[in-house]
């Protein structure tokens, strides 16, 4: 990798589901080398050691940061074990280095002049949404904040609590979950039906010609929640997708 690369070493591990952690990475001193906006993304590679090192290509792969760029100290990722370097990383613990790079991306939060943001997410396509939803928390951006979560059952709903206390304590957030696969017996999930039918999405989306919707989602998710919202009145050009 040609890029500046920058050294980080992961301070805290957060188990977030069954396939996903978080990692709070920090600089030896100081604050982060670099800034970034919420929603982009960069590259991380587990630092090899010794031997490993020669024997073994860095495995460089893209990830969203999912903290705020409020905190200036460090920066989070969240990342589902899925494949090889997403593996090393599961494998790293507290003290271990990281390099990045500098975070790039055009999927970004902009301040709102309108009504207010709608964030869609599905898995771990929520973890860009959680830096952009507590960006807006933290500035007070806003006049409303509609957050629509999709997830296969409530144990892999990546930072299902937090949303859940975020939208508690802040009135003009309203936070729609939708869950897609059958729940335990006795939970009771707000089940609201599909996210791509316009009138679900009309329940939770006032004033649609005046939103800015950020989704990031699976291929196929994605386009119909997008003409959903073209349907409803949201103007193409205020709808922002991230394509992993
Ligand atoms: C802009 C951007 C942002 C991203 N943000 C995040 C993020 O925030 N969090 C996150 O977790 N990921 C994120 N990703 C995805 C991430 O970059 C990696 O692509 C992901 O972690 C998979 O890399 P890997 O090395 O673990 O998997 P790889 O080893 O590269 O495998 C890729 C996929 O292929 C499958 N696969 C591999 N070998 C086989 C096989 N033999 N047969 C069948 N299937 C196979 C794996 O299960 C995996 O799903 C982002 C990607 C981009 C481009």
């Amino acid at each position: 990798m040609q890029e500046e690369t920058f050294p980080l070493h992961v301070e805290r591990i957060f188990p977030e589901t069954p396939r996903v952690k978080t990692f709070r990475l920090r600089p030896e001193l100081g604050e982060l080398p670099f800034r970034f906006l919420p929603g982009q993304h960069m590259g991380v590679s587990p630092c090899l050691s010794g031997s490993e090192k020669r024997e073994t290509p860095a495995k460089w792969r893209h990830f969203s940061l999912s903290s705020s760029p409020e905190n200036r100290g460090f920066a989070e990722i969240s990342v589902l074990n899925q494949g090889t370097a997403s593996a090393a990383l599961h494998h790293l613990s507290p003290g271990d280095g990281v390099e990045v790079t500098r975070p790039t991306g055009r999927f970004t939060f902009e301040d709102p002049a309108d009504h207010g943001p709608v964030f869609f997410g599905a898995g771990i396509g929520v973890a860009p949404l959680r830096s952009m939803v507590r960006y807006c928390l933290d500035r007070d951006l806003g006049e409303a904040i509609t957050v629509f979560l999709c997830f296969p059952s409530v144990e892999e709903g990546l930072f299902l609590k937090q949303f859940r206390a975020w939208a508690e304590e802040t009135p003009r957030m309203d936070l729609r979950i939708h869950l897609s696969g059958s729940g335990p017996a006795g939970e009771q999930p707000p089940y609201r039906g599909g996210l791509q039918d316009p009138d679900v999405l009309r329940e939770g989306i006032a004033r649609p010609g005046y939103r800015t919707c950020y989704l990031c989602l699976p291929p196929g998710l994605r386009e119909g929640v997008h003409t959903a919202l073209v349907t409803m009145g949201v103007p193409a050009e205020q709808i922002h997708a991230e394509i992993w």
